[in-house]
């Protein structure tokens, strides 16, 4: 299953449109098979991110093979401790970017708390409250490539929530918590840039003003009132004759425009946006 091919949402560039999902299946990470048959999930709302809530060894970062015995370790304790059936997880997300699979898509997960397994999917970010608490990068994509694979294959919706939302747990810990309220961004991903000073000048009529013959009209006494208000001396009286047309000329030339002495669309946005020198 490694490798599988899967529709990334959310990325701007279409070169990135495809992006494998790195999935360790079952085989792959030496899972035990499951004591009974999973009760079956055609949809969710979303997915509930995780974290293991103990020390995670900051030496898996440089050692996958730690990833490996880890997840196998929380297998054991799921099926020997808690005496679940497999492992709580549906799938589980390493430092290097690769998704282990657990239950997997269409499978009821166990790890969201009682009656609320249904809900959510159960993804589990290989980080802890002590040791790696912050999530690498990597692992931030391996949980969304997880999201997207169940969203592909298990009918997952779109929300992406803590295992703390609606449940009386620490759980993801505070670094996935903030990252999950802040809408579980790719990391990498533009920012929204954040919006300027908005530009609320009146927009271009979309008829230039020119001389000869006169034109009048509300849009000719708007340019008129804001070159009165840059300085300029003219009638403002809503009709564009010689004098109107000598201040375009003046202005045009002060901003380097083309001095046709026409307000085209460059003009009127300059009238309004150049700074008053
Ligand atoms: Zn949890
Ligand atoms: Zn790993």
């Amino acid at each position: 299953m490694r490798g599988q091919w899967v529709v990334v949402r959310n990325v701007r560039s279409p070169l990135e449109k495809f992006v494998a999902i790195d999935l360790v299946s079952r085989k792959e990470w030496g899972a035990r098979a499951p004591r009974g048959s999973y009760s079956t999930l055609t949809s969710t709302k979303g997915v509930k991110v995780h974290y293991t809530g103990g020390r995670v060894e900051p030496a898996i970062v440089n050692d996958h093979t730690k990833c490996v015995a880890m997840v196998k370790s929380i297998q054991n304790y799921h099926m020997d401790g808690n005496g679940w059936l497999d492992i709580g997880y549906s799938m589980i997300a390493c430092p290097h970017r690769k998704v282990f699979v657990g239950r997997g898509p269409g499978h009821l997960p166990a790890a969201n708390g009682p009656g609320l397994n249904s809900g959510h999917y159960a993804v589990l970010g290989l980080v802890g409250n002590s040791g790696l608490v912050q999530p690498p990068d990597a692992m931030l994509h391996g949980i969304l490539d997880a999201v997207d694979y169940l969203r592909e294959h298990g009918g997952a919706g779109k929300e992406i929530k803590g295992h703390r939302d609606g449940y009386s747990t620490d759980c993801p810990g505070d670094a996935l918590y903030a990252w999950v309220k802040k809408g579980a961004p790719r990391p990498g991903d533009r920012q929204p840039t954040p919006p300027g000073p908005p530009s609320t000048h009146p927009q271009w009529p979309g008829r230039a003003l020119k001389y000869p013959p006169i034109m009048r009209g509300d849009d000719v006494r708007t340019w008129q009132a804001q070159m009165e208000k840059r300085g300029w001396t003219l009638d403002v009286d809503g009709a564009y004759g010689p004098q109107s047309r000598d201040v375009c000329v003046g202005f045009q030339q002060q901003e380097n425009l083309k001095d046709d002495g026409v307000v085209d669309k460059a003009t009127w946005n300059a009238s309004f946006e150049a700074p008053i020198t």
